[in-house]
Parts: structure tokens; sequence; C-alpha cells
């Protein structure tokens, strides 16, 4: 019942970018931990408080028909309210130094208010019920904080380090970037890390969500928490434990619980408000019942009644009740949303936009074919080489397939000597300025240069086969062009059928590739044509958001990238969402969303999550207004005894809690409906 006591004030501004540097992962765990200990020492003392209610409650009764001495019987009452009421008066009290009513309050005085009239027997129980429903309430509401902390459950806490080649068993979190751990088949990965020998696959589920095990050889990264299956592997520490990317989730989850939604920072405002109002409408009630001619002691009984069911209890509780447990069962499948808000918007989204390179394609691009311009005097590998060492520092998908090409073919590619300065131009290519000056990209940055009419042809032909030309030059010299092909991922088909039997208008695919490429693939995705942009340069992509923003008349504007080099769009949409951001700080850093894992399906697992949480957000507002409103009638038009008016009071509150908390009862995630449609391509 402490619902007031949470003040909003102090939690709803942003403290996800600020805090970030100061706060590492870890620590946050820390206090996570640290606020349930506490919490489990408050109910402990809640629940003895309770017990000691009821047992007085229960005494004085049997001393009532035993006809004790009056004496005996108050004293137990004095006892009963003391510890049915003191706590909450405590804290009412903190509440209204800092100015703001607290709802406990208005319970602590009904039940004042039925001893004043001699119902002392209706007072207690209302303490009693009322101090079993906090007790009860805190521990439910734990669970959103302990889903979290349950998480950390996955990493040993052990490693088995390599060190003057002797196995050493250690403490994770003395491990430091460049150590050397073992782990054995059948054992959790106990720190992020790369492999350097052996083969295995590793059931990354919690992390990411993906269902499936993941082949793990080397070079590949694995993820603390994630269960090393049928081989021993070899890896070297590339995150220290408080960094790992679970620390990182657990870190960011925390985070997201202390925002507050819209709709929570309403219900948190209305509860203020009407607080207020309940005290001054009782009041009221009380003077009208008096003037009417009602007996003194009805009439207070009455208004007493009334300060219980009238209470918003359900309503401050029903929106964080649901949000904190959504946050928390998404992270678990390897969805982190920033906050409530977050949350909400994804669940209201109409129109979802796609970077295509790295988002629907897989972004492991291949070369297809290299074709050398007359101009140039050496062979088809040469030209791949000298791409490779114009491409070599660019980030870019389509440069890190060209350099892995040259390093396939040439055994001599593993030292490329770098060529000069390089320079990104984001959306076009990159140029290497050094003695002379070369330059590798799409024909509008090839046109900046030279002259492409003698290779136009050839691009062409590889356009129409559904491949991205990159032009490589030198000055204003062709010198060939390189075929660069890409594929959807396996899971994209499969995931956007699935999105759009779930109430979106519009999926939209936004390249900087070519249009050829980028119809095919549209095609091969089942995606409407007119939905297909490409050509788009960086702040292009910006701009068709900014035209969809405006275009949507009902519900919000989605963009999900990859993370690299599209924050400007992650952040101008309503909702940006990055994918595959597990071991990616920057990806997660500028989405609203990050989904760890790279299968698009967990899109529509978000999705239906975030739906399923306002959905629940709403029924338990519509029950816990409705209730109180019945309430109310029965209080002032009929004869609502104050018992049954508490037991519907804190009921009514209890269910919206479980109804809260459904979400994070995994068969309701796993349930047959949820289930991920098979993968096909
Ligand atoms: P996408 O929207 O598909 O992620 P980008 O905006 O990153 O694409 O890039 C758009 C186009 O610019 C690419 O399809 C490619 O033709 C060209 N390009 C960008 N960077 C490079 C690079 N480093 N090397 C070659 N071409 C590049
Ligand atoms: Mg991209």
């Amino acid at each position: 019942m402490d619902t007031a006591t949470t003040s909003p004030s102090d939690t709803n501004t942003d403290t996800n970018t600020d805090t970030e540097a100061n706060t590492t992962p870890s620590s946050s765990l820390a206090a996570l931990q640290q606020e349930l200990r506490e919490e489990r020492r408050e109910m402990r003392i809640g629940a003895a408080l309770t017990g000691i209610t009821l047992i007085g409650m229960i005494a004085a009764v049997v001393l009532t028909i035993a006809a004790a001495p009056q004496w005996l019987i108050a004293s137990v009452y004095v006892i009963t309210f003391a510890a049915g009421g003191i706590p909450a008066t405590i804290g009412a009290v903190q509440e209204l130094r800092h100015g703001k009513l607290d709802i406990d309050l208005l319970m602590v005085l009904a039940a004042l208010a039925a001893a004043a009239v001699g119902q002392p027997r209706d007072g207690a129980f209302l303490l009693f019920l009322f101090s079993l429903a906090g007790v009860l309430e805190e521990f439910a509401m734990g669970n959103t904080k302990r889903a979290v902390t349950s998480l950390m459950d996955l990493r040993p806490d052990t490693a088995n380090v390599l060190r003057n080649g002797q196995l050493e068993t250690v403490n994770v979190e003395v491990l430091e970037q460049g150590d050397t751990v073992v782990v054995r088949p059948g054992e959790y990965m106990p720190v992020d890390g790369e492999v350097v020998s052996g083969e295995s696959s590793a059931d990354q589920s919690a992390i990411t969500g993906e269902s499936t095990p993941v082949d793990k050889s080397v070079g590949d990264s694995v993820f603390a928490g994630s269960l090393n299956q049928q081989g021993a592997l070899t890896l070297r520490v590339t995150k220290t434990a408080q960094s790992s990317t679970l620390a990182r989730m657990i870190d960011l989850v925390t985070q997201a619980q202390e925002q507050r939604a819209p709709s929570q920072r309403f219900s948190d405002w209305f509860g203020q408000r009407y607080t207020i109002a309940v005290l001054i409408g009782s009041g009221v009630a009380l003077l009208t019942f008096l003037l009417m001619g009602m007996p003194q002691d009805d009439a207070f009984y009455k208004a007493a009644t009334l300060l219980v069911v009238a209470s918003p209890c359900a309503i401050v509780i029903s929106v964080p009740a649901a949000i904190l447990s959504a946050l928390a069962a998404s992270a678990r499948q390897g969805i982190l949303f920033k906050g409530g808000a977050a949350l909400e918007d994804f669940g209201n989204v109409s129109v979802i936009a796609f970077d295509k390179t790295g988002t629907l394609t897989t972004g492991k691009l291949e070369v297809t074919d290299v074709i050398t311009h007359s101009n140039f005097t050496g062979t088809r590998d040469d030209l791949l080489r000298l791409a490779a060492r114009i491409e070599q520092h660019s980030e870019h998908p389509i440069a890190k397939s060209i350099v892995q090409a040259a390093h396939a073919d040439n055994t001599h590619a593993d030292n490329l000597e770098p060529l000069g300065d390089v320079t990104a131009h984001p959306g076009f290519g990159v140029r290497v300025e050094g003695d002379t000056q070369y330059w590798a990209g799409n024909q509008r940055f090839a046109q900046t240069f030279a002259e492409v009419e003698g290779i136009r042809n050839e691009a062409k032909m590889l356009e129409q086969r559904g491949t991205t030309p990159v032009f490589i030059g030198q000055e204003n010299r062709v010198l060939g062009v390189i075929a660069i092909a890409d594929t959807p991922r396996t899971s994209a088909l499969a995931a956007l059928r699935d999105l759009n039997g779930r109430n979106i208008d519009r999926l939209v695919m936004l390249t900087g590739d070519n249009h050829t490429v980028a119809t095919n693939i549209a095609h091969t995705l089942g995606l409407d044509p007119k939905d297909v942009h490409a050509e788009l340069l960086p702040d292009e992509k910006v701009a068709r958001i900014q035209d969809l923003l405006a275009q949507t008349e009902r519900g919000k504007v989605a963009f999900v990238g990859d993370g690299v080099n599209d924050a400007a769009a992650l952040a101008t949409s309503d909702v940006g969402i990055a994918m595959g951001s597990a071991g990616s700080d920057a990806a997660i850093e500028a989405a609203d969303v990050a989904l760890l894992s790279d299968d698009l399906r967990v899109l529509a697992k978000a999705h239906h999550l975030a739906q399923r949480a306002n959905r629940i957000v709403r029924q338990n507002l519509s029950f816990a207004i409705g209730i109180m409103a019945i309430m109310i009638m029965m209080t002032l038009f009929g004869d609502l005894p104050l018992p049954l008016g508490v037991i519907g009071h804190e009921g009514g509150t209890l269910l919206v809690v479980a109804n809260g908390l459904r979400l994070l009862l995994p068969s309701f995630n796993l349930s047959k409906r949820t289930k991920l449609a098979p993968a096909t391509t």
C-alpha cells in the first residue's frame, strides 16, 4: 500500500543518459539487491504487525463475548490499532512533510472514525486487512525486481582461467580483458568473450531471446549467462564481469523500471488530486448526512466507509503492476525497453520503417563479381585487393565484405598496407587521401569524381541481377566495379508476416542502396513496392520518417535499424528500435528499444508483449475505477458495511496487482499464440 510514498517527482526525470557515465552496471545490480533486502526486512516487520493486529482483533472479540472488563477490551483495541495503523501513520506524516497526501492516511482516519462511533471491531478489521494487503502487495511487486536479479543467477560465480599454462578457478569479478578462460560442455559462460579455440554451440536464449542454439567457433562472440552446449571452448575475455552484456541488461531494466510511463504519471498525478478530493468529499458527505437528519454515529460510519471505498489504491498501483512486470518479462527474452513510455508507445505502433542493410538483410554481404575497367592494368584480384586497402578502415558492411573477400582470395592480403587518410561519406562511400586519391562507393559518389559512362552497362547488369555495384576509382578514373550481394535474413519473412497480422498498418523499407536491389528484397519479403524508398542519404532517411510521422493518423511510428549510422533515424521516430544489439553499446544507447538478438521475429514478440501490457493497463484501470464507482454508490445510496467495503477495496487492489503480474508468468509468454512461426525463406 506504499503506492503514494514512492514519490514520482524524484524519478520521472530522464535518468537514463546522464547517470550512464557514473553508474557502473554492477552498481545498479548491487543497489537492486540492497533494495530487495530492505524490502524483505520491511515485509517481515509488516507481517509481524499484521499478525499482532489479527490476534488483537480476535482477542478483543473473544473478550467482548466473554464480557471482560471494559478497560481490558479497550487496551487490547489500542494495541491492535497501534500495530495496524502506526506504520501507515509514520509514512503518511513523512509524506505530509513533503506536501503530499498519502492514501494510507485515509485508511487510518477511517479506522479511527469507526472506533470513535463505537465500532472498534470494524476499525480493527480494516487495519488488519489493510496491512495484510500491504504485505502481499509488496511481496508481489517485489517479483518484478526479483525477475531482474534472477537473470544474474545464470552467470556462474567462478571461471576456469588459464594462467602460466595452469588452469585455475577464480571469481569472475577478478577476470580482466584479455584473460583466457576455458568453458566445458554444459557450463554457463562466465564472461563476454571471443572464442579462440574449440567449437560448440551456445544456448543464449536468456540473453537474446533466440530459441535455437547458435554455433560458436573461432572468432565468434559469446555472452556471459549463455549455456555452452556440446564442445569445450577457450575464450578470450572481452568484457569484465561488471560490464558484460548481462550486467548492462540488468542496468538498463533497472533504470527503465525507475522511469514512469505517461499513463503512470497520470495515475500518480490523479492519485494525489484524488486523495484530496476523497478527503473533502467524505467531509461534505458527512455534513450532508447530518443535515439530512441522519443519527450522528451512522453519519460518521458512512463517511468512514466512503473514505475507504473511494480511496484510489487500486488505480495508483494498476499501471506500475503491469508495466514493471512487462519490463522484467521482456528483458528475460532479450528485449530491452528503455522505460514504460517506450513500452506504451511500441504497443501503439501502426507504422514500422526498417533499415534494409543489416536489419532486413543479414548485413553479412558477399562479393559476387569483380569487373575491371580498361583503365586498370592489373587483374581482378589486384582490383579486389586495392578495394580492400581503400575500405579496410570503414565500418560499413560493404567494406567488411570486400576486405573479407580479399582475405579469402589472396594470402598476401593479411597485411593490407594503408593508402592514406580515410574519410567516410555516409550513404555514398569512402575516400582515401595519400600520395594519390582513391575512392570506393555507389554511382552517385563515383560521379562526383569521374565519368562513369565506360562501365555503366556493367553496373546496370549487376544491379539487375540484384547485387549492389561498388565503384572503385583513383582520382578521376573509374578502375572497376565490385558486386555485393545482400541476402534477406531467414527470419525476416516470418517476422514481417507476424507483424502484418498484428494490427500494424504499414511496413516500410528505407535504404541507401539502389532501387533494383531494394525492390528485389522487398518483393522477396512481401513488402508493398509503394513503401520501398531507396537511394536515400542518411538525412533523407530522417526526412522520410518525418513524412511518416506527419502522415500517420493513428498510432506511433517505429524505426528499426541495426544501430550502425542510423542514430538520427532512431531518434526521430516515436520508437527507435535497435536490432542485434548484444555487445553493441552504441546501438543500445541510441534506441528506445534494444533487441539483443538479431532474429527479427523477436520484434513481433516484443510487439505482442507491449500490446499485452497496454491491454492489462487498460483492464486494470477500468476495473479499479469500476469497482470504486460501484462501492461509492453502494455506500451513498445503500448500506454497505465497512468490513465489506474494506474487503472490496483491498481485494480489488490485490486483483489489479495480480493481473499485472500475469505478464511475468513464463507460460503466459510462451503460450501458443506467441510461439514464433518457423523461419522460412
Ligand atoms: P543502408 O541504408 O542500406 O544501410 P547506407 O546508407 O549505409 O545503406 O549506404 C548507402 C549506399 O552507400 C550503399 O548501398 C553503398 O552503395 C554506398 N556506401 C556507403 N558506404 C560505403 C562504403 N564504405 N563502401 C562502398 N559503398 C558504400
Ligand atoms: Mg545500415
